[in-house]
């Protein structure tokens, strides 16, 4: 398996640290409002490379984290005239719908900066102790000459950085001893949430965030860490410094980074008025579409987001669930079970198709491609089967069918979502809570079926219930 490394700028063959294992860090989203379609490009987009990890065998600790503490988060606190705390916690609860809506497989572990202080304060501590960090006035610095390989990430001239940051310094940063020294830990200003430190009582800078729940969670080394391009630099590059200098061993192996979606050939942004939310698409379009749309270009590649493309998008997406209806409603009505030979045949020639989707995700992730692999296979069961086909022959291929569009998070076979069993279950808690005369319950209960295309019908006989 290829992948594109940042760090060498180039396509690298795949090799885990831990045999079968992978070990994944994915910069997650500053909760201070619904996250746009680009903050859930690299959610689509890494949750579909930890998929494929997981249809080759591996064991994919993937950790996703929350910054839960930022200027952005403070400021709209304070519009609100509520804590902090309540935005972040309200919009982690509201990603979270999102990402459900999109398939994205919830992280191993989703860390939040403000629960992982100790651990930054730490890191700190250690940082300060090998020289590689520096405190003035309560506020602490990454001294960046200090580690060599300073810039060895985004490959950019430092010295042309330097000259051209001295004239953006951040008023009450003049006290840095270099342009590119970052902080580490800031003191509060008044209003803000702080935490108790030895400089101050103050609060920690993103960047040391991530170093530090990476290695909580991953480890000191790791196999992946990946976000969008535009965190190469500082953000990536100052991890790097981090952790490298604070273990003393490489941090990430492998980062990777997708581009950018841009709406309309625009950039997104709120002052340009362009600015789209995951939520805003779910009220015109399953999310499904979104996703569809998000891998029918490569990572790397910037992607436009536009009506036309999402409508070419919900079409491709029908193309693969009709095949499926198609092979169910088949199966349901098949008149034979056992494969014929000629069936066998037709179905071992189906492998091909499962070797370009391969051969595609192998080179970099190319999704794009693997999805054309998809389609190939849906034009070949939808020419190759008919109402003589054996149940055996048409399951198998629904199962192929279902297995790859899984690895692209697309749900092709939705019913798959809830089981006739889990259905009678909440259906008996629901008469449960009736009786117990628990209406809020009962209706929660109906309510939550009904989002999973369960309708229910109250009969003298009893409920009755079906599919949407
Ligand atoms: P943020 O909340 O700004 O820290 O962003 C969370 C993630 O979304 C990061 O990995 C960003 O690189 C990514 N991101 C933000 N905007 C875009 C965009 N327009 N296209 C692609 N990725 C983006
Ligand atoms: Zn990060």
């Amino acid at each position: 398996m290829k992948i594109f490394n940042t760090l060498s700028r180039s396509k690298q063959e795949f090799v885990p640290l831990e045999e079968n294992k992978v070990k994944m860090y994915v910069c997650g989203p500053t909760v201070y409002n619904f996250i746009h379609i680009g903050n859930a490009r690299p959610m689509i987009v890494f949750d579909t490379v930890r998929r494929y990890f997981e249809y080759k065998g591996y064991d994919v600790n993937f950790v996703s984290n929350f910054t839960d503490v930022d200027d952005k988060i403070i400021k709209k606190a304070i519009e609100e005239c509520v804590t902090s705390d309540e935005v972040s916690k309200r919009f982690i609860a509201e990603c979270k719908k999102d990402m459900e809506g999109m398939n994205i497989k919830p992280a191993t572990k989703h860390p939040l900066a403000t629960e992982e202080i100790d651990g930054m304060v730490e890191m700190i501590k250690t940082l300060i102790d090998k020289g590689f960090a520096y405190e003035k006035n309560g506020t602490v610095y990454y001294r960046t000459r200090k580690f060599e390989e300073y810039g060895k990430l985004s490959h950019k001239n430092l010295d042309d950085l330097r000259s051209g940051e001295r004239s953006l310094l951040v008023t009450g940063e003049d006290e840095k001893e270099d342009a590119l020294d970052f902080v580490l830990w800031k003191p509060k200003k008044e209003g803000e949430p702080f935490w108790v430190s030895p400089w101050s009582e103050g609060r920690p800078g993103w960047h040391i965030e991530c170093s530090v729940m990476s290695k909580k969670y991953l480890g000191e080394q790791i196999d992946i860490h990946a976000g969008g391009e535009d965190l190469v630099f500082p953000h990536h590059e100052n991890e790097i410094a981090q952790s490298e200098a604070a273990n003393g061993k490489e941090f990430a192996r492998y980062w990777m980074h997708n581009a950018f979606l841009n709406i309309d050939n625009h950039k997104m942004s709120k002052s340009l008025g362009n600015f789209r939310t995951v939520r805003e698409i779910s009220e015109q379009y399953d999310l499904q579409v979104l996703r569809f749309f998000m891998l029918s270009a490569h990572y790397r590649s910037p992607l436009n987001f536009s009506a036309d493309l999402m409508e070419a998008s919900k079409n491709g997406l029908a193309r693969m669930v009709n095949a499926a209806d198609s092979l169910k409603f088949l199966i349901g009505n098949a008149k034979s079970d056992a494969m014929s030979l000629a069936e066998k045949e037709l179905f071992a020639k189906t492998e091909e198709f499962v070797q370009s989707f391969e051969r595609a995700m192998e080179d970099d992730f190319n999704t794009a491609d693997a999805v054309a692999a998809v389609f190939d296979l849906v034009k070949y069961t939808n020419t190759n089967t008919n109402e003589e086909s054996s149940k055996t022959y048409l399951q198998m291929l629904l199962d192929r069918l279902v297995k790859l569009t899984d690895v692209l998070g697309l749900l092709v076979d939705k019913e798959e979502d809830i089981l006739d069993a889990e259905i009678e279950n909440l259906i008996e808690e629901r008469q449960a809570a009736r009786k117990a005369r628990d209406f809020a319950r009962a209706d929660a209960i109906r309510d939550e079926l009904l989002e999973k295309g369960i309708i229910l019908k109250d009969t003298r006989e009893g409920v009755q219930w079906k599919r949407a």
